[in-house]
C-alpha cells in the first residue's frame, strides 16, 4: 500500500497492510457477492412497493394516510423476507424497538426463555434480570424470564434447551450478535436450526431475534428462515448511515400488528404516527443499507487481518464466516487500547481533532474508552470503537460508511500502536 499526501503510515504498517489485504481477498470477494445480492434485493423491494416521489411528502398531526410511512414498511418487509414490518423514526433506539416487540406480544404469566445466555446490557433491564429490575420492566408485569447459556464454543446448548423448553413456553429469545462479549455471533443458519428445534418442542412458541448489527450481512434475515419476529436499530446496519434515528420490528403479520398497538395505542396501531418529513431520508437509508453494511464488513475483515498480522488475538478471524459487522481485538494493554481508539478517531470526518480519553461509565466496573466521529450521535454503522479498560483490553470495532475511509481508520489505529512502540 502507498501513502497519499493526506495521511501517513510507516512503511512497516503499510507492508503489513498489504499482507492483510492479500489474506482478506477471498472474504472480500464473498462480501462483494453478498453485497450485490442484497443491493439488488433492496432495489427490487423499492420497485415492488412502488416507491414514488410522493412518498417523501411530510405529514403532521395524527399522520392519517401517510402513504410514505406505509410504503417504507413494505420496502423493509420485502427486503427482510418478512410478512410485515414497522419502521419508525419514533423508535429512540434498538433497545426501544426490541422493548416494544417484547411488550407487544408477551402477557402476564408468560415465560420467555433466552437461548443465547445473558442478553445485551440494556435488554437485561427490560426483562428485569436479577439486580437489573428497572421500574416498568417485564418482571413487574409478571413475565417470567429463563435463560440457557451457550456452550463454551458459543453454540446453543440443545441438550439443556431440550430440558428447559416447556410446551407452553411463550417465547424463545435469541441474540444474533455478540454484543460486548467475546462469544461468536450466531449465523442465520444456526438461528434457523434453533427455531426449528423450538417449534418441534413447542409449536406455538414465538421465536424472537435481537437482529442488531446483523442486517444485510447474509443473503437472508432470521425471519425469512423460521424466526417469527426480529427488531433492530436504524443507526446501525439497516439505516445505511443516512437514517438520523429510528428502529424497526419485522416478522409475522399478526405479531407485528400486536406490536403496533404497543407502539401507539390499542385500537389505532399503525394507522397513526406522522412522519414530519423524515420519509425521504429513511428511504435513502434503506436504499444505501446493503451497500454500507458490506463496506463496514470489509472494514472489519481488514482490521481482523491487519491486527492478526500484528500479533493480536482477533475474533472473528479474517477467514471465519461472519453474520454481523463487529470485530473484537484483544489488545492486551491499557496503552494499546487507548492508542487504537485515538487512531480510529483520527480517521473520522467529524471531531477528528478530539482525543479520546478513558472515563467512568454507568453500569461498568472499569473505565471505558470510545472513539467515534460520526454525523449521527451514537451511530455505530459509522466507524467507531470502544472497550473497557480491563483484561484482556479488548476493543470492539464496527462500522465504516465506505471501505476506503474504514480502511484508513484501521491503518491509523495500527500506526498509533506503532508510534507508541507497542507493536
Ligand atoms: C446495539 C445493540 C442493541 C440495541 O442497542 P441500542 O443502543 O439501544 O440501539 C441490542 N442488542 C445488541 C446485541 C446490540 O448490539
Amino acid at each position: 500500500m502507498e501513502n497519499f499526501p493526506f495521511f501517513t503510515a510507516s512503511s512497516k504498517i503499510l507492508a503489513l497492510a498489504e499482507k492483510a489485504q492479500a489474506r482478506a481477498a477471498s472474504q472480500f470477494a464473498q462480501i462483494n457477492t453478498t453485497q450485490r445480492w442484497n443491493q439488488q434485493k433492496m432495489l427490487a423491494a423499492f420497485q415492488r412497493a412502488r416507491v414514488s416521489e410522493s412518498c417523501f411528502a411530510a405529514s403532521t398531526g395524527y399522520g392519517y394516510d401517510d402513504r410514505g410511512r406505509d410504503v417504507l414498511d413494505e420496502v423493509y418487509a420485502q427486503a427482510f423476507g418478512a410478512e410485515d414490518a414497522l419502521v419508525r423514526y419514533n423508535f429512540v433506539s434498538g433497545t426501544h424497538a426490541l422493548t416494544v416487540a417484547l411488550f407487544g406480544v408477551l402477557r402476564p404469566g408468560d415465560t420467555v426463555l433466552c437461548a443465547t445466555g445473558t442478553p445485551y446490557d440494556t435488554i437485561q433491564g427490560v426483562f428485569g434480570l436479577p439486580g437489573r429490575e428497572e421500574p416498568g420492566c417485564l418482571k413487574e408485569f409478571g413475565v417470567v424470564y429463563e435463560q440457557v447459556d451457550l456452550l463454551p464454543n458459543g453454540t446453543p446448548d440443545y441438550a439443556e434447551l431440550e430440558r428447559e423448553i416447556a410446551s407452553d413456553c411463550k417465547m424463545v429469545y435469541i441474540q444474533r450478535s455478540r454484543g460486548y462479549s467475546l462469544r461468536p455471533s450466531m449465523s442465520v443458519a444456526e438461528i434457523e436450526k434453533l427455531a426449528a428445534f423450538v417449534k418441534k418442542k413447542a409449536p406455538g412458541c414465538i421465536v424472537m431475534v435481537d437482529n442488531c448489527y446483523g442486517e444485510f450481512i447474509e443473503r437472508e434475515e432470521p425471519v425469512a428462515r423460521g424466526a417469527d419476529l426480529m427488531a433492530g436499530s436504524l443507526i446501525k446496519n439497516p439505516g445505511g448511515g443516512v437514517a438520523p434515528t429510528g428502529g424497526y420490528i419485522a416478522g409475522r403479520k399478526d405479531l407485528v400488528e400486536l406490536c403496533s398497538y404497543r407502539l401507539t395505542t390499542p385500537g389505532t396501531g399503525r394507522e397513526l404516527g406522522c412522519t414530519l418529513g423524515h420519509n425521504r431520508e429513511l428511504f435513502m437509508g434503506a436504499f444505501h443499507a446493503p451497500y454500507v453494511a458490506g463496506e463496514a464488513l470489509k472494514t472489519a475483515v481488514f482490521a481482523s487481518a491487519l491486527f492478526s498480522e500484528l500479533g493480536f488475538a482477533v475474533t472473528p478471524t479474517p477467514e471465519e464466516a461472519r453474520t454481523d459487522i463487529i470485530q473484537a481485538i484483544e489488545l492486551r494493554s491499557r496503552e494499546a487500547l487507548i492508542a487504537f481508539c485515538r487512531g480510529i478517531q483520527k480517521a473520522s470526518p467529524v471531531d477528528a481533532f478530539v482525543v479520546p480519553e478513558p472515563s467512568p461509565m454507568p453500569g461498568y466496573d472499569s473505565d471505558v474508552i470510545m472513539a467515534a466521529g460520526a454525523f449521527t450521535l451514537g451511530s455505530s454503522i459509522e466507524l467507531s470503537a470502544d472497550g473497557p479498560l480491563r483484561e484482556p483490553y479488548a476493543v470492539w470495532m464496527q462500522g465504516g460508511l465506505n471501505y476506503p475511509s474504514g480502511e484508513l481508520g484501521v491503518l491509523l489505529a495500527a500506526e498509533e500502536l506503532e508510534k507508541a512502540g507497542l507493536v
